[in-house]
């Protein structure tokens, strides 16, 4: 941004830097347009997009609902396509399923799901789930407790660094022209006869540009913008907290799919970085996206799920960093928290000219795609057909901006 007192227009301007704006934009300049620009409050990926599960994956649990096929086999195409674009990045995972001697989803219904994972994964496929003898699992994961399971499968699903991956993809956008300024909040949105002029705030000083489009990605925060501009949401939305626990190394070659036996509820203790990642609860968050913190009910949940399966049992002390992030999903009327579709939606606000695109759900996973399907949103309502190129590896960055390298003091305050 410049400080000249005539006021910057752009054609389409991003609100949020997490990985859906930053695809949003890394697809609008693949496709040739570059009078863009990127505003995030923080730095890119400090919101949700840092604090995810790291699962590149089609979501084998979403296989409960048939109207959730279609979001797994996008995410199972998508899952292939970013191990392609960014190997170094997006790597496969070994994951075992232990199924339960009491309690759990049956053998014959995780044989079905499983089956089933790989039928959507087509010719994606990483690899076919299969049996594995207790041997294997003693080598994958050693100290799981096998005397609480009677058989094991294994199936592969992608792993990344999420906060790479959207530096990665910032990168991308930056290299083909992409403009983005951190630190600096979006607080107003008010209509104009040409579209729209945001109202922003760098460090207490106030500007404001124009524009025609206007993506709102900024996730669990995206509401927070329309009411301080009295623009009525056209979804409600709900935040959904899930928190993490990261612990020394337990030993793990493979992930672990684990089903809570009271609540059904799944948990993934995954090898991460050198660490072991712990994840995630899931409870209804309505207070302010910025108070989201990893409580004492998270923990406890989360030691006493995995201890109860693991040999070496962990205490508090063991915690070595934690984080929460906000699911930040369009509320489906008929179902309750966990049985809102993870499927995405995009609103529109008109004004004249000028579309507000407000984004609501959505995955890591399938940002790309996202982004593809909003990107051609606002390239035909200008009556554009230049094609997205982001599915192609010269459009790509093969190195990210600078991350900070420690896993643990990332992790800080949350
Ligand atoms: C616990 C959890 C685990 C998950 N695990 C997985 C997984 O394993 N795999 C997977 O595929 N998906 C996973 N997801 C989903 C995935 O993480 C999200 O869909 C995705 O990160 C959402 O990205 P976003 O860009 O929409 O939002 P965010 O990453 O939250 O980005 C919003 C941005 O907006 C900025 N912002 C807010 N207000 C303003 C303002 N006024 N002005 C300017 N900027 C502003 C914020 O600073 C933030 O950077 C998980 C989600 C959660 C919550």
């Amino acid at each position: 941004m410049t400080s000249q007192s005539q006021q910057e227009r752009y054609r389409v301007v991003i609100l949020g830097g997490g990985i859906h704006g930053v695809g949003v934009l890394h697809d609008l300049v693949s496709r040739g347009w570059k009078d863009n620009l990127l505003i995030d409050k923080g730095t890119l990926g400090c919101g949700t997009s840092s604090r995810s599960t790291k699962l590149i994956h089609g979501g084998l649990r979403y296989l409960e609902h048939i109207r959730d096929f279609p979001l797994v086999a996008e995410g199972l195409k998508e899952r292939q396509l970013l191990m392609n674009l960014a190997s170094d990045l997006v790597k496969p995972l070994p994951l075992i399923f232990p199924v339960l001697n009491k309690g759990g989803v049956s053998r014959p219904m995780i044989k079905i799901g499983l089956s089933l994972y790989d039928f959507l994964a087509g010719s994606k496929r990483i690899e076919r789930h299969r049996s594995i003898a207790e041997s294997e699992v003693s080598q994958l994961a050693p100290t799981l407790d096998k005397s609480l399971f009677k058989h094991y499968y294994l199936f592969y699903d992608g792993q990344t660094d999420d906060l790479a991956l959207v530096n990665r993809v910032a990168a991308s956008a930056r290299s083909h022209g992409g403009k983005i300024v951190e630190n600096t909040k979006a607080e107003k949105i008010t209509p104009d006869k040409d579209g729209y002029i945001i109202t922003l705030n760098y460090g207490g000083e106030l500007r404001t540009i124009s524009t025609r489009y206007i993506v709102n990605a900024m996730g669990p925060w995206a509401h927070e913008i329309l009411s301080a501009s009295q623009i009525e949401p056209k979804y409600e939305g709900i935040n959904n907290k899930g928190a993490h626990l990261m612990v020394q190394d337990i030993g793990l070659k493979s992930g672990v799919f684990l089903q809570s036996p009271e609540d059904g509820r799944i948990f993934f203790v995954l090898p991460w970085l050198g660490k072991t990642l712990i994840g995630t609860t899931e409870t209804a968050f309505s207070s302010s996206p910025d108070s989201v913190i990893t409580d004492q009910n998270d923990i406890q949940y989360l030691l006493d799920h995995t201890n109860r399966f693991f040999s070496k049992k962990l205490k508090e002390k063991d915690i070595e960093a934690k984080f929460s992030g906000l699911r930040w999903l369009a509320k489906d009327k008929t179902a309750g928290l966990s049985d809102t579709s993870r499927s995405y939606q995009i609103s529109q606000h008109r004004h004249g000219h000028g579309i507000i695109f407000t984004i609501y759900g959505g995955k890591l996973t399938a940002y790309r795609a996202l982004s593809e399907t909003l990107g051609n949103m606002i390239i035909s309502d200008f009556g554009d057909l230049q094609k997205s190129q982001t599915d192609k590896k010269q459009f790509w960055n093969k190195t990210s901006l600078n991350i900070e390298s420690s896993v643990i003091t990332r992790f800080r305050g949350m």
